[in-house]
């Protein structure tokens, strides 16, 4: 039986528990995974924790992806590039080896199963904490003509944009916001609160897809409000849970599963 889970706070919302329980079946394999909730200051006593218990690895989620990365021992090459991490393998010896799937999860999602171009696009990316971070480099391998970047304190958008010199990146406020963005991808945690970001309306127009992170059984504050505004096209994050989730447990396992049989159960290939 091996030992999994997703670290959060809050935690309860997330469904990762039942995409690995069926990756699992795909393989026979035998796991437990639960959700846990890990109180402001304790993720690193209660990661430790864990190796000793003989944990196989564990997701992370909001607001952990910082301190994920910092209690690392080794980092692939994405976590090393993004620096957060969503994906912690406990290795033999303690060995803390911490990955990144939040970009090519999206990118699975967005451009091989919602047939999104993002190349030549105009990106606007709302938010600037771990999940930002993390897509924001695979957004700009996807070759778009610009990522700007809008944060409710806009200062950590500056920061942010700064960490790379890629002259398609910037962070702009909202008078800077420009009109039609192709793509719009909400990337804040405004939705776990119930709440929608405050950016003007024009930021839509009827050519623009809309991508939430977020995801629910209905459809999330921002898509209800892309939407009302005419977007071409509305995705939530549940499509960009199960690619990350299916990379998390390759790391996991060495075995790529099949996200196939859950994206249709969801409805998830009908809806670009
Ligand atoms: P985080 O590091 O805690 O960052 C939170 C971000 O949300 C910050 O930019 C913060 O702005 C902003 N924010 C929070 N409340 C807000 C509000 N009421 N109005 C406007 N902005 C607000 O969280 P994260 O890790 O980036 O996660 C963000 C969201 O993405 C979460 O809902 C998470 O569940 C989702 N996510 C989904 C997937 C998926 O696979 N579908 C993967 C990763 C993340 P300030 O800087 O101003 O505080």
């Amino acid at each position: 039986m091996y030992q999994l889970g997703v670290l959060g706070h809050p935690v309860e919302h997330s469904r990762s528990p039942e995409l690995h329980y069926h990756f699992a079946g795909q393989f026979g394999l035998s796991i437990d995974y639960q959700k846990l909730e890990v109180l402001p200051g304790t993720f690193s006593e209660v990661a430790n924790r864990l190796i000793q218990d003989g944990w196989r690895g564990c997701n992370v989620t909001v607001p952990y992806k910082f301190d994920a990365h910092d209690i690392c021992t080794a980092r692939s090459e994405n976590a090393q590039a993004t620096g957060v991490v969503n994906t912690l393998s406990f290795e033999p010896g303690g060995v803390i080896t911490g990955h990144n799937t939040d970009g090519p999860g999206l990118i699975n999602d967005m451009v091989h199963h919602l047939d999104w171009r993002l190349r030549e696009a105009r990106i606007l990316v709302l938010g600037a904490g771990g999940a930002t971070q993390g897509i924001l480099g695979a957004l700009l391998e996807a070759k778009p003509s610009a990522v700007h970047v809008w944060n409710r304190t806009h200062e950590r958008a500056v920061v942010l944009s700064q960490r790379q010199t890629d002259v398609r990146l910037e962070a702009r406020s909202t008078s800077e916001l420009e009109a039609q963005y192709d793509i719009i991808i909400h990337a804040s945690a405004a939705g776990l609160s119930g709440q929608r970001v405050d950016v003007p309306p024009h930021v839509i127009g009827s050519l623009t897809c809309a991508y939430d992170l977020s995801y629910s059984q209905e459809k999330t504050p921002f898509l209800t409000w892309a939407s009302s505004l005419g977007a071409a096209a509305t995705a939530d994050g549940l499509g960009m849970l199960i690619e990350q989730a299916a990379l998390a447990f390759e790391i996991w396992f060495g075995q790529q599963p099949s996200t196939l049989a859950l994206r249709q159960a969801e409805g998830l290939e009908a809806r670009a």
